[in-house]
Parts: structure tokens; C-alpha cells; sequence
């Protein structure tokens, strides 16, 4: 026997549907890529929506193909979003941060046929263009006026191509396990695999996103995803924000604290996601010009790690409140969320910043376990850690093209490649990437850990900490450490700055002073960078070992 309900399918044009319904006069602010701020509403990005959907079907796009977009956050953005998905086809993000050759790697094995591109990156398109044989067409987010026929010959306008469409089309019919977007982990190790999303996924990502211990979105909110579109989906925000009727405002190109910061005041921005990276610079821009924040009341921080003293300058010094969330492309990407329960909330200040800094409890949907080498399940003590396994109706079953065979074990649960602790009132905390923890005489030393304490250190810019072999211990700790302009310290200065906030068997054998830190494609710091450009370093600890 079946339940009796309708059956409705969960596909994501229903999202914009509803808000053209009923938020159809909501804003959507944009900084657009040609410089002006840009003003639409949630009816006007569903009629454009609607005739991008006209044009691709005139190119001759059908269910199924991959069409991708190489753009920063603007409503033209989130119109080729959902224009493509309406119809069935597959959005296909491209992060433009990725060297060439990853991206001609991406686009081809996703088979992209169509690339919605910002003017940003016509010069990289046209370098490579040779490389990409799947491509048809490259559509310029951009009017006639501001095209550059002269750096991409042959490329179309965005604006005249869905000028000549009408908004009418018929989106959705289709089940709702149809592929919605595609998008490609950063490939830290190996080559990026693709991570295909249904429209099912999607929708069910939305609705518990929206719950209010997790992003909470309001129709009265006014938010500012910082986080990229090609980031993991700005962590869901262009299907909950639509979803709410939440205001929308997207930074385009710009996102150095004076520009975050503009928008943020100017449009009345109330809640804000990003990776800890853009928010340090744009507290160093408060800092520096000693500037307030007016209507800012909270922002999720995630990608990596949340430092100490980040949470601390937004609280005590802003009147901001942080949440720490953690996850993954594989994800959709929201796995848990550090929202306080009628437990921690009754804690002082002071004790509930320990579990803020905690990567967070899963929202329903999300299941969890903690196992050891061997699969075998490990304890939620807090204190225990172990590889972090996730299971839920928008965690990955496979990776698209099925690029690394079977990656779920025989209860369903994929590896996140992280390892974790679970305390006993259901908050995660990361201790390390798989790959990035320290392994120190046959303990496990967390590099995370030991960075988020150096930052707090007031000469810091950014630190970054990596093993280094050693011939007694296997591996052991050194700080990397970026300096704030002007500043000069002593190896001595930061090893005694750590004293007593880690144990004392955990303290870097060396600290190492670089004018550097790289970051990634996604913000977050590179250590496979790190660990190639400091390959010939030898710690000075096992100098002394091998003479000894
Ligand atoms: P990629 O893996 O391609 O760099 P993702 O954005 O999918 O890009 O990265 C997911 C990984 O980022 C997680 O597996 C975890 O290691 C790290 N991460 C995400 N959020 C946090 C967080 N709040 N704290 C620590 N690490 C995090």
C-alpha cells in the first residue's frame, strides 16, 4: 500500500515559482561585473529566468546536457541557474579560481556544451578554447554595449540573446531524481571528481537549510552570500534565500573587506555566509577605518575552521553572532551546524564559545558516525577521534562518470576524508583532514587546532601549520606564519603565545616566518602547496637527532 498524498516532485523551479508568487517585488541588489549596483526583483529574475530557458532550448540544449557557468554572484547568475535547471538540463559551476588546466580537465569531462561566462574570464576562455571540444556556445553575462568581440570573437551576448524569448515556458514535468547541478570537488588530491545533484537533493537541501537551527532564513532578512555560487552552491543560499523571500544581495566581483563592507551597510544586510578568510579581511578593514557595523546580526562561517579570535571580534566587538558550519561538496554542502540546544544555551558566554567553535550537530537528514581504520564504530565521548562517515538524502552516492568506483561502505555512510570527534551532546568537532594531520610518535597531532590558536596572536596575518619529518617521531609540527604588514616578531614570541593553550608535546618544533600563506581555489589555505614549496626544509630538531 502507497500513502494517498499528491504527488508533487520536489524539482527546484517550484523554489523561484514560489517566490515570484508570492515575494514577486522581494529585491535582488547586484554589483554587477560592469560596476554599477543593479536592481531586480524575484518576478523580474523569474521572466529572465524563463527566457534564458527559451534560448537554450532554441540552441538546442535538451534534458540532460551540461551547461556551465563561470561567473561570480549576480542575479544574471541566478537567472542561468534556475533557467537551466527549468528545462531539465544540468548546472554546471565552474570555479574560475582553478588553473587552466583543471578547468579544460572539468569542462571536459563534464562534456559542457554551453558556457555562461563574466567578462572576467573571457581572456582564459580564449586562451584555451582549442581544449574544449564539447563546447557550442559561450554566452557573455553581459549586454551588447559591453561585449569584447575583440578578446573572444564569435562569443553571445547574454542580454540579446534572451531579449529575443519570451518568458513563457513550461519548466519542471520531470522526475524529481533528475540531475539539477554538477559541480567538481577542488581535486586536492587526484583529479576533481564531479558531484551531480538531483533535483530531489536540492529541494530537500532547501527546506532543512531553512530550519531555523540551521540557516534560519527569514522573508525579513537581507543577506549577503559572500560565498560563491561555484563554491558548493553558496552553501544552498540561492535556493533558501528564494525559498524565504529573503532580500538578496550579491557582491559580484568584489569581495575585499571595503566593498563587503559597503554592501553591507547600503543595502541593510541583517545575515552573511563566507569562509573565515574574507571575514578577517574585512575585520581588518572595521579595524582599520574604525567602523561599525549597522545592521549585520549574523553570519555562518565555514570551508574551514572558524578561528577563536574571529568569533570573538564579531561578538564583542560587533554585536554580531557567529555559527560555525561544516561540510562538504559532497554534501549539497550543509553537514552540521554549531546552533546552541536548550542545553548550551543556558551556559555562560564564555562556556558556550566552546562549543561555537565546535563544527556543529547534523539537522535532520544527516546522519553521522565516528569509525576507526577498520569500519568499527567509535564512542561519542568528545574525546575519541576517528574517521567522519555521512549519510543523508544530499550526501553523494557516487561521483559522476562513476570516477572512484564505490565510495560508500556497506551501511551507505561516505568517508569525508576528515577526522572528528562527536561530544556527548552531539556537536562534531574536525580535528584534521585525513591527509593534514600530524603523526607524531603514533598520536595524532591536530594542525587545525594548533593554526586557530597562532592566528589569535596580534602580529599574525595567517598561519599555517604542516608536518615535517623527523627520524624519531615520524612527523612533527611546524608554524608557518604570515606576518600583519610592519610587523617583525621572534620564533620565541609565538612558541611561548602557544604555551599552555595546546599541550606541550603538540608545540611546533619550529616556527617559520613567510612573506606567503597560499590559498586555495576554494580560501582555504593550500597545504599541498605548503608542503611542496617547503620540501627541502629539514626541522631543525632532526638536525640535532641525526648528529646526535
Ligand atoms: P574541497 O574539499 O574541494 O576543498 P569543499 O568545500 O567540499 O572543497 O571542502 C570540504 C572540506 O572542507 C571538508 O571535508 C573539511 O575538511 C573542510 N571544512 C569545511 N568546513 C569546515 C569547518 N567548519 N571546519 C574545518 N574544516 C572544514
Amino acid at each position: 500500500m502507497l500513502g494517498l498524498m499528491q504527488n508533487w516532485p520536489l524539482t527546484v523551479d517550484k523554489i523561484l515559482d514560489h517566490a515570484k508568487n508570492w515575494h514577486g517585488d522581494r529585491e535582488i541588489v547586484s554589483r554587477s561585473v560592469e560596476g554599477p549596483i543593479v536592481r531586480s526583483t524575484y518576478a523580474q529574475v523569474h521572466a529572465r529566468a524563463k527566457q534564458l530557458s527559451n534560448a537554450l532550448l532554441s540552441l538546442g540544449i535538451k534534458p540532460g546536457d551540461r551547461c556551465a557557468t563561470l561567473a561570480w554572484n549576480t542575479g544574471r547568475h541566478i537567472e542561468a541557474w534556475y533557467g537551466i535547471m527549468g528545462i531539465g538540463a544540468v548546472c554546471h559551476t565552474l570555479n574560475p579560481r582553478l588553473f587552466a588546466e583543471q578547468l579544460c580537465y572539468i569542462i571536459n569531462h563534464a562534456e559542457d556544451q554551453v558556457i555562461f561566462t563574466d567578462l572576467t574570464f573571457l581572456p582564459v576562455l580564449q586562451e584555451n578554447r582549442a581544449k574544449m571540444p564539447t563546447v557550442k556556445h559561450v554566452v557573455v553575462l553581459t549586454d551588447e554595449a559591453h561585449m569584447q568581440p575583440d578578446v573572444f570573437p564569435g562569443a553571445l551576448c547574454y542580454e540579446t540573446l534572451i531579449g529575443q524569448q519570451s518568458a513563457d515556458c513550461i519548466w519542471g514535468g520531470f522526475d524529481e531524481q533528475t540531475p539539477a547541478a554538477l559541480c567538481y570537488t577542488s581535486g586536492t588530491t587526484g583529479n576533481p571528481k564531479g558531484v551531480l545533484y538531483s533535483h530531489r537533493s536540492n529541494f530537500i537541501h532547501t527546506l532543512v537549510t531553512m530550519g531555523t537551527d540551521v540557516m534560519g532564513i527569514s522573508a525579513t532578512d537581507t543577506v549577503l552570500p559572500v560565498v560563491p555560487m561555484f563554491h558548493a552552491n553558496a552553501w544552498g543560499l540561492a535556493f533558501s534565500c528564494s525559498a524565504a523571500g529573503a532580500k538578496l544581495v550579491m557582491p559580484g566581483q568584489k569581495l575585499d573587506g571595503a566593498s563587503v563592507y559597503e554592501l553591507l551597510e547600503t543595502e541593510g544586510v541583517t545575515f552573511s555566509a563566507a569562509v573565515p578568510t574574507v571575514w578577517q579581511m574585512l575585520l581588518g578593514h572595521l579595524r582599520d577605518n574604525r567602523l561599525k557595523l549597522s545592521t549585520l546580526k549574523r553570519v555562518v562561517i565555514g570551508g574551514s575552521a572558524v578561528p577563536e579570535a574571529l568569533v570573538r571580534a564579531f561578538r564583542d566587538d560587533y554585536g554580531v553572532s557567529v555559527t560555525h558550519a561544516w561540510g562538504m561538496t559532497e554534501t549539497s554542502p550543509l553537514g552540521t551546524l554549531a546552533t546552541p540546544t536548550g542545553k548550551t544555551i543556558k551556559l555562560d558566554a564564555e562556556e558556550q564559545l566552546r562549543y561555537t567553535l565546535k563544527q556543529g550537530r547534523p539537522p535532520v537528514g544527516i546522519e553521522l558516525k565516528l569509525v576507526d581504520d577498520n569500519g568499527a564504530r567509535l564512542p561519542h565521548d568528545g574525546v575519541t577521534f576517528g574517521k567522519l562517515m555521512v549519510r543523508g538524502p544530499f550526501v553523494v552516492g557516487q561521483y559522476f562518470q562513476g570516477d572512484g568506483g564505490v565510495i560508500l561502505d556497506d551501511e551507505g555512510y561516505f568517508d569525508t576524508g576528515d577526522v572528528a570527534t562527536i561530544d556527548p551532546d552531539g556537536f562534531m568537532q574536525i580535528t584534521d583532514r585525513s591527509k593534514d594531520v600530524i603523526k607524531s610518535g603514533g598520536e595524532w597531532i591536530s594542525s587545525i587546532e594548533i593554526e586557530n590558536i597562532a592566528v589569535g596572536h596580534e602580529k599574525a596575518a595567517l598561519c599555517a601549520v604542516i608536518g615535517a619529518a623527523h627520524p624519531k617521531w615520524d612527523e612533527r609540527p611546524v608554524l608557518l606564519v604570515k606576518l600583519e604588514a610592519g610587523q617583525s616578531a621572534s620564533k620565541e614570541e609565538f612558541l611561548s603565545f602557544l604555551e599552555g593553550k595546546i599541550a606541550k608535546w603538540w608545540t611546533p618544533d619550529d616556527v617559520v616566518f613567510v612573506e606567503d600563506i597560499p590559498l586555495g581555489a576554494t580560501g582555504k589555505i593550500d597545504k599541498k602547496l605548503i608542503r611542496e614549496r617547503m620540501k627541502d626544509y629539514v626541522l631543525p630538531t632532526a638536525k640535532a637527532t641525526v648528529s646526535a
